[in-house]
Formats: structure tokens, sequence, C-alpha cells
């Protein structure tokens, strides 16, 4: 039912009709079709307007203007007509229209399988279906007692937070940090900000509708994550500048006992919880390469999730190692005002252009993403799908693809084509660097980058791209393996993070008396769905092994199913009064082995490839090899039959 407010709202939008009309020329076509449609019911405007809809970015869109003018006056018309009619605004797909609706709006084929998530993403009543809820009140004196520690107030701990708080279920989030914001707080290097468009990496129970840009800046993310933590009234159960050092399952009282640090004066205190939820993310403990020399180096050093502000770059003699996403963003940001910039590539990246990476987010499409009914919703979908699962099928190996060095099949060999002409288009003058700035494996074996200018800036004439690998550091710089001293004043490291030790330097320890790494075997992580560990009981991670999405999608939507499992995990012990809950050996190895299984289709697992989703085995740890669909139906329902629970000891 269309609230109060709905109505008023809608009344002053269509009070001075040609305001609205002017509004309308910044709306995208696609979003707006599919408002036209979802609320006017013509499925007569789609055979129009689909044929000009070539692709699910705004950029496909090849709409005639006189045609576009037409759809802005329907608009106008129907609104006005729900603002006289009073009649409430649907809030369901309409389910006979949609097939041609979801292909009108992406320029492509949305499989069926597709509608259940489609559905929850847009969330069209506002009632976010992801939300777990009780299914018999809980015991309120078991819910009292229940403690729940969440480690992280990343973007996935402020999640977990929002809905264990929603739930009435008691939490702590310990976070070393002095604020909220996890990745997005720590990482301030120059040119940080998000290659997956924010409107749909951004929490789907809190569109926001004000992003500045396409592709945020850290800061406007890390400011969002602070924003939900606030609305929602999280920050008296974060405990900020406190480190987990150690858990340990204690199997007499069947609770977790936690180490915790005051980073303030180093003094350490214990809590028990019922549970423990890990979001610390694979992304947060700087890797430091090993590189002989390296402490001796007479300037500044620092990795770029530790940037030093103090220092000052411009005018200096930068070098920067490694050139992943990190360094790639760096590059350019810093380019135009170092005397010099020296890059250490030990292997390059793809990098594929997308045009709305540089875009702001006009003032005028605020106005209509936050004005027009479900239109926010819509352009949320259009994303979503843009940037989701359209990809998956080039990243398959097919046997019979003659040059399985360079590429996987033929669409990917296209893939490749087009990256080649981009690159060869921005530094098309000088072969020798196409050569080294161009991967010899196939697209995607390691993340996709997006193309910020990287490949100009390596053509200025104060950057020098150094593919001669290094032998080691001396004080005035780098020496590669030909002996040359490449001078540096100061030296950035955008060498990754630790991730074959996940969870590192937490030491976890589980029933068995042994810690997760020595389960796993310092570079092996594995995880039921990600999420749950033999030996472990009521311990779950967000973003664990095999769940970092390397195809597409936004991390968010994954932390987001992983939220939902474990709520409704939690769910299960507090509804049956049960003390603990263990994932069981079956059908954990049993999905370690089709993890493995579809892993070694894909192209994570390329013997061309070296990449921080796989380990020194060549195992894929961190890398989901999962369509977001197939993870989001294999974690939407919490299978209790796979779980061994243990009930509460009564005292004798
Ligand atoms: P990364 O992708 O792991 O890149 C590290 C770079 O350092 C690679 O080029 C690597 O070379 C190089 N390197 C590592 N050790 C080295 C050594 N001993 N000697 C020489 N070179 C060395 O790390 P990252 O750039 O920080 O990115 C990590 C992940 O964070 C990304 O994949 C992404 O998921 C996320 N991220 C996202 C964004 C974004 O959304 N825009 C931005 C930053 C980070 P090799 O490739 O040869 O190993």
């Amino acid at each position: 039912m269309m609230s109060t407010i709905d109505q008023q709202n809608l009344k002053a939008i269509v009070s001075d009709r040609a305001a609205l009309i002017e509004h309308l020329k910044y709306a995208d076509t696609a979003p707006l079709l599919m408002v036209l449609v979802h609320l006017g019911g013509d499925p007569a405007w789609l055979d129009r307007i689909a044929p000009h809809i070539k692709g699910p970015w705004s950029f496909h869109d090849e709409t005639p203007d006189a045609l576009r003018a037409e759809l802005r006056e329907a608009v106008a018309d129907v609104l006005a007509d729900y603002a006289a009619t009073g009649r409430p605004l649907p809030t369901e797909l309409p389910m006979d229209l949609l097939p041609r609706m979801l292909r009108a709006c992406t320029g492509q084929e949305v499989p069926p399988e597709y509608y259940p998530m489609v559905g929850e993403e847009m969330d069209l009543a506002g009632t976010d279906p992801k939300t777990v809820h009780w299914r018999a009140t809980p015991d309120p004196t078991r819910l009292a007692a229940f403690q729940v520690l969440v480690v992280g107030a990343g973007f996935s701990g402020v999640g977990m937070g929002i809905k264990l708080k929603e739930a009435g279920i008691p939490f702590v989030i310990i976070e070393k940090n002095e604020d909220v914001g996890g990745t997005w707080y720590e990482n301030t290097y120059p040119g940080i900000g998000v290659d997956t468009a924010n409107h749909f990496y951004s929490y789907s129970f809190d569109n926001n509708n004000d992003w500045d840009h396409f592709f945020a800046h850290g800061d406007e993310i890390e400011a969002y994550i602070q924003r939900n933590a606030e609305r929602h009234a999280l920050r008296d159960q974060i405990r900020f500048s406190e480190e987990v050092l150690t858990l340990r399952w204690d199997e007499p009282s069947l609770l977790w006992h936690a180490e915790i640090r005051r980073k303030k004066d180093d003094s350490t205190y214990t809590m028990t919880a019922n549970a423990v939820v890990s979001a610390v993310g694979m992304l947060n403990r700087p890797k430091v390469p090993p590189l002989k020399g390296l402490e001796s180096f007479a300037g500044p050093k620092f990795h770029t999730a530790r940037w030093d502000h103090s220092v000052d770059y411009k005018g200096k003699r930068v070098g920067m190692i490694g050139t992943g996403a990190s360094g790639m963003q760096v590059g350019p940001a810093i380019q135009p005002f170092v005397k010099n910039l020296t890059i250490f590539q030990r292997s390059p990246h793809w990098a594929m252009l997308n045009p709305l990476y540089f875009e702001n987010v006009s003032d005028a499409k605020k106005w209509v993403l936050n004005h027009i009914p479900f239109y926010t919703k819509w352009f949320r979908f259009q994303l979503f799908w843009s940037s989701s699962d359209t990809f998956h099928h080039n990243l398959r190996v097919d046997p019979n693809w003659p040059d399985q060095a360079h590429s996987l099949n033929a669409a990917n060999a296209e893939v490749r084509k087009a990256l080649e002409a981009h690159i060869a288009s921005e530094v098309g003058h000088d072969p020798e660097l196409i050569r080294k700035a161009t991967p010899d494996y196939p697209p995607y074996g390691k993340r996709m980058l997006r193309d910020n200018h990287w490949y100009r800036m390596l053509t200025r004439d104060n950057v020098d791209l150094v593919t001669e690998q290094i032998d080691h550091v001396e004080p005035e710089g780098v020496v590669t393996s030909d002996g040359t001293l490449h001078p540096c004043d100061m030296l950035v490291l955008a060498t990754g993070f630790e991730t074959r030790r996940m969870l590192w330097p937490m030491q976890v320890e589980g029933r068995g008396g042994a810690t997760i790494l020595e389960r796993w075997g310092d570079e092996d992580p594995r995880a039921h769905l990600g999420i749950t560990v033999p030996e472990f009981p009521n311990f779950f991670l967000i973003y664990g092994p095999n769940t970092n999405l390397a195809h597409g999608g936004s991390a968010v939507f994954h932390s987001e199913c992983q939220v939902r499992y474990i709520m409704q995990g939690l769910r299960e012990l507090i509804e049956t009064g049960q003390a603990a809950l263990e994932v069981m050996p079956e059908p954990f190895w049993d999905y370690q082995e089709r993890v493995d299984a579809a892993h070694r289709q894909l192209v994570w697992s390329h013997p061309g490839v070296t990449s921080w989703y796989k380990n020194g085995a060549g195992r894929v740890h961190a890398a989901s090899p999962w369509r977001l669909v197939d993870y989001r139906n294999m974690t939407a329902v919490f299978d209790p039959a796979e779980y061994e629970f243990t009930a509460v000891k009564v005292p004798a």
C-alpha cells in the first residue's frame, strides 16, 4: 500500500508537468521504460523501445530522441493518473510481463532461474526480503543470555550488526580501527575508489540515491558505511580500537572465549560468546614483499593500505611495486605530480574501459533516482545484471579451443581481442610498451581491472614501466636483475594482502584444540559455503574461503547472502534451545570437491596465471567458482541436516 507521504510526494512531482518532463530528460531509457510498463501495464512500449537497447549499460542505449520524448510524456501521464486517483503503486513485479521487461531492460535474455533473486534484490515493497524472521517467538531468557561476537566493522560486520539488531540478538562488534568502514577506512591512497558500480555496490536494504559518482571514491563509501552504522544505532555495540587476538572454543561451557587487546594501553581482557562471526575479510592484512634490502631503503616506504599522508610525493622520484587493483589506481592519481614514477611490474593485469567510470552523477539524475517511483530499483537491477553473471560463460575452458595459453574459448578470445585493441588504441605508437602491458594469460585470469587511464599514463614522459624483475633494494632505490639501479626518493608497495593465511594473525582454536590455520595448513583455507568449518562450532565467516567474486557482481551481495545464512543458523540455535552447531565433515568435503571440480574448468586455475586467488599448490582458495544465482540459491536456506547440534548442558 502506498503511504500518505508517497501520495503527497507524487502529487508534488506531477503538479508541475513541465518541470517533471525536464527532469525526466536525465533519466536513462531502460529504467524509465520499466517504470512505465510496471506502473502503466502497457507492453506495447516494450516492443517499441526494446530494439534500441543493445545491452545492460546506459551507454548501450540507442533510442532515438523523439521516442525518448514520447516515453517521458507517457511516464508523466501515468504518474499523473496515480496521483489523481490515489491508487496505490503496485509493489509486485508483473510476472506475466517480467520476461519481456527484463529482456528490454538489459538487452539480454534474463533466464527464469534469476527471477527470485531479482525480486529479492529489487525489493519493490521495501520489506527487505533477505531478513530472517523468527518462526516462533524465542524464549526471552534464552535470547537475552545469547551473545554474538562479530569481529570487524567493515561493510560485512556492519551489515551483520544491522541484522542482529533487527532480530534482537545481543551482540558486540570488536573493531581494531577507530571507526567503522574496514577496508574503506584503511585504504586512503590517492585514487582510491570502487570498480563495481556503487548503486549496486551497496546494501540491498539501503539504496543510496545520492552517490556522487557511478563508481564511488573511497571516502564516499566509507561515509555510506558510517551512515548505516549510525542509522541503525550500532555504535554503542562497537568497541573501537580493540583487536581480537585469540578465539578459543571452550568445550565444557560450549562458549567461545575471546582474548581482546585494547590498543590504547595494550591491556587485554577476555569475553565469552555463544557464537562468533568473523567479518575481517580477505583483504585486510597488507602483504609486504620479502625483497632483499627493503629495510635498508633510505626514503619513506609504505604499503598502499597504510598510505602515509605526511609524505609529500609531489616532485619526488616514486617507485611503485605492484600493478594490481590498488597500484592501477595509485599510478594515474599521482603521476601528474611526481618527478618520476617507476613502476615495477611482475606481471600485467587486464583492464577494461567503462565510460561511466569517470562520470559524476548529476543533481538532475539524483533527482530522478530520488523522486520517480521505483526508478532507483530498476536502475540498480540494470547495474546488477550488467556486472553479474553475464561474463561467467566466458571463463569456462573449452577443451577443444586451440589457443589455451591465451584464451579459453571463442567468447573469451573475443574479449581478449577487444582488450588488446583498447591497449593499442591507448599506447599504439609504442609496440614495446604494448608488449609489456599486455598479459599472456586469458582475460579474467587475474581480477579484471578498470582502465582509469592507466595505459595513457604509461606513455607519459615521467613514467617508466620496468618489467625486469627486482633483485634487491638499496638505500638509493631498487636494483633489477639486469643490475640497473632505479633511483627512488620513496617507495609505494602496492603488493596486495595476505589472502592465503585467512584470519591471520588472529588465532582461532576449535573443538579439537587445533587452530584454524593448522587445520588449513597455512595457505589452504576451506569452509562449507565459505561460511562454516568442521570442529569450529558456532563459528561463521563472512567473505571466507572461495567467496571472492572474480567474474563480476558485488562483494556486498555475497556478504548479504552469508549474513542471511548465518542469521538462519543462529535462529536454529536460539529457537531450538541448542547450544552449538557444527558443520558435518560429509557436506563440508562434498562442497570442497564441488568447488574444486568447478574451478578445474575455470580461468582462475589456468596454469599461466598467478594471482591472490590461488595458493602455492595451485588450488584456487579465494575466488568463488559460482555464478551469483548459484551461490544465492546455495545459501538462501540453511539446512540443519548438514549440521550436528549439541544440546545445552544441564548442570548435574
Ligand atoms: P594484488 O591484486 O594482489 O596486486 C599486488 C601486486 O603486487 C601484483 O601486481 C603483484 O604481482 C605485485 N607483487 C606482489 N608481491 C610482489 C613481489 N614480491 N615483487 C614484485 N611484485 C609483487 O593487490 P591489490 O592491488 O591491493 O588488490 C587486491 C584486491 O583488492 C583486488 O584484486 C580487489 O579485489 C581489491 N581492490 C579493489 C579495488 C577496486 O575496486 N578498485 C581497488 C583496490 C583493491 P603479480 O600479479 O605478478 O603477483
